[in-house]
């Protein structure tokens, strides 16, 4: 349901050979010796032949941290473009998009509503670091705002996903800004960033939800082009593949909708899907500019 828009704007990834190549030199580059792994020579010692110091090709913590949760590590993600190829307009109907413009290998996962508040999970990502674009529901994070907090601290931003979770193109102007005004002035208030971004609950938007995410100070409506089940994703590509600029989404669930999976184990799934296709995972506020 994510994608009968923006299928036209696909970017098709001709240089994805190449941008594979230049991923694994950037990791490479990346995975600078450990200092604290090697003895340190005394101050005055006489230097040692090049081979006593043999060169760490992979930083020995990045596989075990990977490897604790039963998962090969991401390609990481190249830097950021300094130009931002999704450029959002700053007045009028707010854009809707499923995807970013990019030829880097790389997809961004967002998790949407808030309702499992799963502690493994914040462990999770403490370890593994994959950004993650968190839209909130009001009425599922209010009693526990300070959960998502960590998850803020390592650069995740929280975007809005209305107050109550309807289905938006029920309501009119009035009542789809109350739902998008307020959860905007929640969080802002809470994790003291103000969403610039929203995710209509269900996918379901209309033309008054451009409108009214505007009145609200909000830029983009964010869809998707894939979905987290439990093991795997449901595609809106027929040939369940991802390509470069993909926005994934998933959900923060726990065993009482994931058939007895946890979040941890439905995200290590997710992860997985995405190492085996040979992408990283980029973050999404940093591919988007608001003109
Ligand atoms: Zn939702």
């Amino acid at each position: 349901m994510g994608g009968f828009w923006g299928r036209s704007v696909r970017v098709v990834a001709g240089a994805a050979v190449l941008a594979l190549a230049l991923a694994v030199c950037q990791r490479s580059a990346a995975e600078k010796p450990k200092a604290a792994a090697a003895p340190a020579p005394a101050p005055h010692a006489p230097a040692a032949p090049a081979v006593a110091a043999p060169v760490v090709r992979q930083e020995p913590d990045t596989g075990a941290v990977w490897r604790k949760w039963g998962l090969k590590p991401l390609l990481p993600a190249p830097a950021p473009p300094a130009d931002k190829p999704l450029k959002l307009p700053g007045k009028g109907p707010a854009k809707v998009f499923d995807s970013v413009p990019t030829k880097d290998r790389v997809v961004f996962v967002t998790i949407d509503d808030g309702q499992e508040k799963d502690p493994k999970f914040v462990e999770m990502m403490n370890d593994l670091k994959v950004p993650v674009t968190m839209f909130l529901t009001k009425d599922d994070v209010q009693d526990d705002y300070g959960y998502f907090k960590p998850l803020q601290a390592l650069g995740n931003r929280v975007q809005d996903h209305t107050v109550t979770h309807p289905v938006l193109p029920t309501l009119g102007l009035e009542g789809q800004k109350r739902e998008i005004c307020g959860d905007r002035d929640a969080l802002t208030e809470q994790y003291g960033t103000a969403p610039t971004l929203l995710r209509p609950p269900f996918g379901r938007w209309n033309s008054l939800t451009q409108e009214a995410a505007r009145e609200c100070g909000i830029s983009g409506i964010v869809m998707w082009r894939a979905s987290m089940q439990i093991h795997d994703f449901q595609y809106d590509d027929p040939d369940k593949e991802l390509h470069p600029g993909d926005i994934l989404l998933a959900h923060f669930r726990g065993p009482e909708q994931l058939k007895g999976e946890t979040m941890t184990e439905m995200f290590a799934h997710l992860l997985e899907q995405i190492e085996k296709r040979g992408f990283a995972v980029g973050r999404l506020e940093d591919y988007i500019s608001v003109r």
